[in-house]
């Protein structure tokens, strides 16, 4: 169980680039980093317009000299300090993401940045060789990917629980977008601009959440090949799609689908996950985070909760609240900024033996959802057919 204590031997110096007072995810890297004595946050640029980014940053604390205009100035400013950041999370739109990453880690900064990670694998693999060159971290934030329960899914697959893995069966919609988009603001702008989102809207947007998880939950099945199929139901949105399924044969012989929507009207729900094997089921959903449904094949359903004894140990590990109370995203945040800090303490120390076996969202976690995006893209475009997964 985690209880706050601190894991490494000092907080991390750290830096946020957006996320400033109107951006959609700063709190939610803020929620998640300053929990457990592990980050710091000393500085910022937080906004396009610099002088609310000043006034926020001064709001949360920071001294208003090192609440910065623009990314760059926070680089070079914090760079000339002794005291200067180590560590920036990148909280921006996604057509920002590869410059400032780039840029923080030929400063010598560790990176945390917002998915999906670039618009393509090559920029992927380019960063990978600069962060290895410099021997820095580059982390990814995928939302519920730190939740026991998910851990939990992952354990009972690994021991054989299920059976042999046949379907599987992840959905996230909402119908936040179903209107047309006239007087939309920022955050819809910019995720409906191909310049700005990249090549897709709703599969980057929160497809990629759900493929890093399967990743987590199946690290033993690899896709073989899909079939994408996507749509903009708001003609404005196009070539971008607001709603996607995605098919897909692994190389165990299972078969899976994706379902992403932001064009789901009245869904609450938001995000399903079935893992269905040859001798039983497990089903989690976020609209009851605290449950796992596991079905065994001619017995009753069980309900399992977090926090429960009965759970495996690699769940129980990283539960919070403890059994009867809500654990929920703010937890999950945290275990990923958690897992992230200890990265990033290891490759300080140099303790690569430790970051072998240690589990964080990395920067291959960023590649594969774009890798996944790629493939899906190259299906939907040349009239939704079965393409080979490269
Ligand atoms: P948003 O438009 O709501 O907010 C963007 C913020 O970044 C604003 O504060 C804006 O002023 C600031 N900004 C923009 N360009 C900047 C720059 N060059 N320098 C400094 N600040 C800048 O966007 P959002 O919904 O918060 O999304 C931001 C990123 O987070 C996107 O990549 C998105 O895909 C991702 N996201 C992830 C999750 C998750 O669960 N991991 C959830 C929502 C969004």
């Amino acid at each position: 169980m985690i209880n706050g204590e601190r894991t490494i031997s000092r907080p991390l110096r750290w830096g946020m680039v957006g996320g400033g007072r109107t951006g959609q995810v700063g709190y939610k890297h803020r929620t998640g980093a300053l929990r457990d004595g592990t980050y710091q946050l000393v500085a910022g640029a937080f906004d396009l317009d610099a002088e609310r980014g000043r006034d926020f940053g001064v709001n949360l604390g920071l001294e208003a000299d090192r609440c910065y205009a623009t990314y760059q100035e926070l680089i070079t400013e914090e760079a000339a300090r002794e005291d200067g950041v180590e560590v920036v999370s990148i909280a921006t739109p996604n057509f920002t993401h590869y410059e400032i990453t780039k840029a923080s880690l030929e400063a010598g900064l560790h990176v945390i940045c917002e998915k999906p990670l670039f618009f393509t694998v090559a920029e992927c693999k380019e960063i990978e060789r600069l962060a290895e060159e410099k021997g820095l971290i580059v982390g990814v934030t995928y939302g519920f990917t730190g939740h026991p329960l998910v851990h939990q899914m992952a354990a009972m697959v690994k021991k054989g629980m299920l059976g042999d893995i046949r379907i599987v069966d992840m959905q996230y919609t909402h119908g936040f977008n179903s209107g047309d988009d006239v007087g939309a603001g920022e955050a819809v702008k910019w995720r409906t601009n191909p310049k700005s989102a990249g090549p897709t809207f709703v599969l980057g947007d929160i497809g990629t959440h759900l493929y890093y998880l399967s990743e987590i939950v199946l690290p033993h099945m690899k896709i073989e090949k899909l079939l994408c199929d996507r749509k903009a139901f708001i003609p404005t949105r196009a070539p971008l799609e607001d709603h996607a399924t995605v098919l897909m044969h692994y190389d165990n012989g299972a078969r899976g689908r994706i379902w992403v929507s932001s064009v789901d009207a009245g869904n609450m729900g938001s995000q399903r996950y079935r893992f269905v094997g040859s001798k039983a089921s497990v089903e989690w959903s976020d609209s009851r985070p605290d449950q796992l449904i596991y079905e065994v094949q001619g017995e009753p359903n069980r309900t399992l909760h977090h926090g429960m004894p009965y759970l495996e140990e690699e769940s129980l590990a990283i539960d919070r609240m403890g059994a009867l109370h809500t654990e929920g995203l703010g937890d999950s945040w945290s275990n990923i900024y958690l897992w992230i800090a200890q990265a990033i303490d290891a490759k300080n120390r140099g303790d690569e033996a430790f970051l072998k076996t240690h589990h964080y969202p990395g920067i291959k976690a960023g590649t594969e959802g774009v890798r996944w995006l790629e493939n899906c893209v190259r299906s939907a475009d040349a009239g939704s057919v079965w393409v080979d997964f490269k």
